[in-house]
């Protein structure tokens, strides 16, 4: 692995890295951090026709689709920039959950499917939702589902409830994992399938409280409801049964696209951590930056930061050269290893700034509430680490 950075990759991540500060940055407030991003909407829309102007949007999909076609190495590097402002992703248009339905359709979609669907997610006209993971049911086992999709005819009929459907207040389409086979073994049982949002049947019943607040639009986990909801055959993704192979697929590079937007997020928490202590004087002459419990939290979050950055481009870079698969115990340690950095760093950072730090005056409590969550989604902490420890008990027989 070359551990430089390319010059072009370098450049690019300035140059974004001063957009996020001076254009974005600026449009943060209590109101964002409070969960009213769908306020933001407006001036987010004018943000993003710039950054398509500027020839940086989507930097991850493929250029056929209208983005830059990153690698997936050169595109972690990107979302750490973009990830010091919790608007970044969504105004280059590679926020989960459309970035991850984006790849799904681009890898398992047909023509009428990408024509219909991926080309106006890629565009940024709509947005979507994907709704596996079920109140009823452990989410951390995806072959254990109790909707349903029963062919009909020429539909299926769509059965069940799912909450955590992130996103799903505005979005035009989710992508929803129903079983179709249910005698089939237990990884051929679900399909993925395509259900506008606005089908008769598709209800979209709360948007979640999360920490205290529901959120809005784009930011926002909703609880959705399926009742004999019917969408035409064709809107099953690859075919019956490769739903638990098609998750697979969409959430590897999703762990880089995480994992590296915690540590965009760590780095501005340790920057204001830093720049709160050198000017925040505890006595006269006196900064905080002189107490050593301050300098030995910024000198853990810099180890720890440079640790989990090299683990996540390293497996980044083992995905972009083998697959997604043969990286797959990879994916499962940066997924564990970084989370849990992101929260310390960020609970250091509020502990320095004292009061202010729990305050929505700056992101750091926003932060916190929400990226709780980061040890919890995409597979909870304990499940990769079962994942690790298999592939390591393997060597000993
Ligand atoms: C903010 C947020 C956004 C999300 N967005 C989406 C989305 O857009 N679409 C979607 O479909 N889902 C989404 N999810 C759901 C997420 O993927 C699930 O919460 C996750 O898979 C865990 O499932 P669960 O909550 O049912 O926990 P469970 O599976 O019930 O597990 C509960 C706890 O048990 C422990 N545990 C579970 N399995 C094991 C094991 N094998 N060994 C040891 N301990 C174990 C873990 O500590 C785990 O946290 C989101 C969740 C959050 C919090």
């Amino acid at each position: 692995m070359n551990f430089n950075i390319p010059p072009h990759i370098q450049k690019l991540m300035d140059e974004i890295r001063e957009f996020v500060y001076e254009e974005l940055i600026p449009l943060e407030n209590s109101r964002l951090y409070g969960g009213h991003f769908g306020e933001l909407l407006p001036v987010l829309r004018e943000k993003r026709e710039k950054v398509k102007s500027l020839g940086w949007w989507a930097p991850w999909l493929h250029h056929e689709w209208g983005g830059m076609g990153l690698s997936l190495t050169e595109y972690a590097h990107i979302s750490e920039v973009l990830a010091h402002s919790p608007l970044g992703h969504y105004v280059f248009n590679c926020q989960a959950p459309d970035v991850g339905n984006m790849e799904v359709l681009m890898m398992f979609g047909n023509e009428a499917q990408q024509a219909q669907y991926l080309r106006p997610l890629a565009s940024g006209d709509i947005r979507s939702c994907f709704s596996m993971t079920e109140p009823g049911r452990a989410g951390s086992n995806p072959t254990w589902l109790d909707t349903t999709a029963v062919r009909d005819g020429d539909e299926y009929v769509i059965n069940g409830r799912k909450w955590f459907t992130s996103s799903a207040d505005g979005a035009s389409f989710a992508i929803v994992m129903a079983v179709t086979n249910p005698s089939a073994e237990k990884h051929g049982r679900a399909s993925m399938i395509i259900v506008p949002v606005g089908t008769p049947g598709f209800n979209h019943l709360r948007r979640i409280q999360i920490m205290g607040d529901e959120g809005s639009d784009h930011a926002s986990h909703s609880e959705v409801e399926y009742v004999d909801c019917r969408v035409p055959a064709e809107n099953i993704i690859h075919h019956e049964g490769a739903g638990f192979m098609i998750a697979q697929a969409r959430l590897g590079p999703g762990r880089i696209h995480h994992a590296m937007r915690w540590i965009g997020i760590a780095e501005r928490a340790l920057a204001l951590m830093c720049q709160y202590a050198v000017q925040r004087e505890v006595a006269p002459g006196r900064p905080l930056a002189t107490q050593q419990t301050i300098q030995d939290w910024t000198a853990e979050s810099r180890a720890e930061i440079e640790a989990a950055r090299l683990m996540v481009l390293r497996c980044a870079h083992r995905i972009d050269e083998l697959g997604a698969k043969a990286a797959r115990t990879d994916i499962s340690m940066i997924k564990f290893f970084v989370a849990p950095i992101l929260q310390r760093v960020l609970d250091r950072a509020i502990q320095a700034h004292g009061a202010l730090g729990m305050t929505d005056d700056i992101p750091l409590s926003y932060w916190y509430r929400h990226e709780r969550a980061a040890r919890i989604y995409d597979g909870p902490d304990e499940v990769h680490k079962m994942v690790v420890a298999r592939e390591e008990f393997k060597r000993y027989g």
